[in-house]
């Protein structure tokens, strides 16, 4: 089973339950930022009189996953992205190519790794909601398995057509997301993006760059890198070391 979140923006009432449960689920830092952060994975913004929720969409066939060349970022088999800083080697590619502009760097550390949402793994893993879908007051974020969500969130457009943009986001949009959103203003007008491709970028960058000549020449860099990946994990383990 795979699983997502819908969020309904027509039953939040932007109380920020969801960004203070994320903070302490994953161990945090306060305070909480107004935008996403490394620190702050998810916030929720009052937008032309409606709320919405910032987060990782979590894609199907995610772009930050495959322009990593690591392995740092990968797509569980339930369904969310998840991130080892362990791997991670701070190029920051993933900032890059995510077409929601997501992920976020620790720019004030010394040893800096990403932060994003990573849909509460080990919740999941253990047969929980995440902690955001948890405490919701409301149930504008819902947990559950991704087709089931997208039924739902078909079901109650027809059953209140009047109320909503006849849109599901996620369902197409960069090829598919296991995070749904349903809104009764126009997406644009709660600041997501409504221009990004349907199919999976992952493939358009590929397409790109199989015309691309020299890209053989970056597997040397690559390799000619790999020194600099292994001294990175040392100090990134450190440094975790330090703060524990
Ligand atoms: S929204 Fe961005 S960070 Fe999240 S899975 Fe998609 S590409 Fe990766
Ligand atoms: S799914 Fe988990 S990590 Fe993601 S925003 Fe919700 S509480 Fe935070
Ligand atoms: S906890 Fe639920 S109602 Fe409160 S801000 Fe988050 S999504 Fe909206």
């Amino acid at each position: 089973m795979s699983v997502g979140l819908l969020f309904d923006s027509t039953k939040c009432i932007g109380c920020g339950g969801c960004t203070a449960a994320c903070k302490e689920q994953n161990n945090l830092p306060l305070p909480i930022e107004p935008v996403t952060t490394a620190y702050t994975w998810t916030i929720v913004e009052k937008r032309d009189g409606a709320f919405v929720r910032r987060l990782c969409m979590h894609c199907l066939e995610p772009t930050c996953v495959s322009v990593c060349p690591v392995g740092a970022l990968q797509k569980s088999a339930s369904g969310g992205v998840v991130y080892d800083a362990g791997k991670c080697i701070g190029c920051r590619y993933c900032i890059m190519a995510c077409p929601f502009g997501v992920p976020k760097y620790q720019w004030d550390r010394a040893i800096p790794v990403v932060g994003k949402c990573v849909l509460c793994p080990d919740r999941v893993k253990a047969g929980l909601a995440t902690a955001c879908a948890t405490v919701c007051p409301t149930g504008a974020t819902l947990f559950g398995d991704r087709d089931a969500l997208a039924r739902e969130a078909r079901a109650r457009i027809d059953a209140e057509p009047a109320k909503y943009v006849d849109h599901v986001y996620g369902l197409e949009e960069a090829g598919g997301t296991s995070v749904l959103m349903l809104s009764g203003v126009p997406f644009e007008r709660l600041g997501m993006k409504t221009d990004v491709p349907r199919q999976p970028l992952p493939l358009l960058t590929w397409q790109i760059l199989s015309k691309v000549p020299d890209f053989v020449i970056l597997a040397g860099a690559f390799l000619f890198g790999l020194h600099w990946i292994t001294h990175r994990r040392d100090e990134v383990r450190q440094a975790e070391e330090d703060e524990r």
